[in-house]
């Protein structure tokens, strides 16, 4: 671990950002992360690869939305910043983005300031809130963002961490309703439905050392969608959402990816 290690940082149990930022080969992790990640590569060593397609996932849907006049953006369960992050994907088609994050670890705080430099003409802004609190975010994206006009909310490989019980989609829902005409949700989300063994396995390992993993099937991640025209191609596996727009992650043809990739209007 680099940087700078506030107390509120528990290092006792693995943390989702944590586990992420080790399968991606960063540094802001703990051994407590490290161990429960080489044990979810034991139930499955594609996980690294995973991790790297879903950040492909962003960088495409975030191109492809900027391409298409969206010049705000409403990321969270940004993680820990990763090179490029959404503004630096955003702002390279469009200077103006502008850009609010959040997460709901201390740890994506403790290094938000990389999330803040950005072009001149755009702007971001980190916040430190959960997504159960929809009226907080909404609060603090409003201070940068003017919710008149569309905004995308994206929601990438966070919500498999927010079971039904806490509300998962009248969250997204809530979130939604605070957005105009033109706006769009973008989410990955990760499934047991190619790889049912594995899953439950990993689920269970999870839970024991006190991370909530809630693995939905297709059928439950299309219905966050069902207020929403889904974008050509629909949901997919996230590689195969809009291919041409970046290049492959060595090794995502070589097996199953457990999990959907979507982009959705707001009419
Ligand atoms: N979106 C990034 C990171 C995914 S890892 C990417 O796809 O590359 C999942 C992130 O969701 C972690 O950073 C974790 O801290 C965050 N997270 C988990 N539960 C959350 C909650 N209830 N509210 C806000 N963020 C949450």
């Amino acid at each position: 671990m680099t940087g700078p290690h506030p107390a509120e940082i528990d290092t006792s149990k693995p943390h989702p950002a944590r586990m992420y930022d080790w399968y991606l080969g960063g540094k802001d992790n703990y051994p407590v992360d490290e161990a429960m990640g080489r044990q979810m590569l034991a139930l499955d060593p594609r996980v690294p690869v995973m991790a790297r397609v879903n950040r492909a996932f962003m960088h495409r849907s975030i191109t492809w939305l900027a391409q298409r006049g969206v010049r705000q953006f409403l990321d969270v369960g940004t993680g820990i910043p990763t090179e490029p992050n959404l503004h630096q994907v955003a702002q390279r088609v469009a200077p103006d983005a502008r850009v609010v994050y959040c997460d709901n670890d201390p740890i994506v705080l403790a290094h938000a300031e990389a999330l803040l430099r950005g072009t001149d003409e755009g702007a971001t802004r980190y916040l430190q809130a959960d997504v159960r609190d929809p009226e907080a975010i909404l609060e603090g994206a409003r201070k940068v963002l003017d919710l008149d006009r569309p905004v995308a909310l994206s929601l990438i490989a966070l919500l498999h961490f927010v079971p039904d019980e806490d509300g998962a989609h009248e969250l997204v829902g809530k979130l939604l309703s605070e957005l105009p005409s033109g706006s769009y949700l973008v989410m990955t989300h990760a499934t047991a439905d190619f790889t049912p063994e594995e899953s439950e396995a990993a689920t269970a390992k999870l839970r024991a050392a006190g991370v909530t993993l809630a693995l939905r099937s297709r059928a439950e991640f299309s219905r966050f969608f069902d207020d929403l025209e889904l974008v050509e191609p629909g949901v997919q596996v996230p590689h195969l959402w809009h291919p041409e727009l970046g290049d492959p992650v060595p090794g995502q043809e070589d097996g199953i990816i457990p999990g959907y990739g979507a982009v959705g209007r707001k009419p």
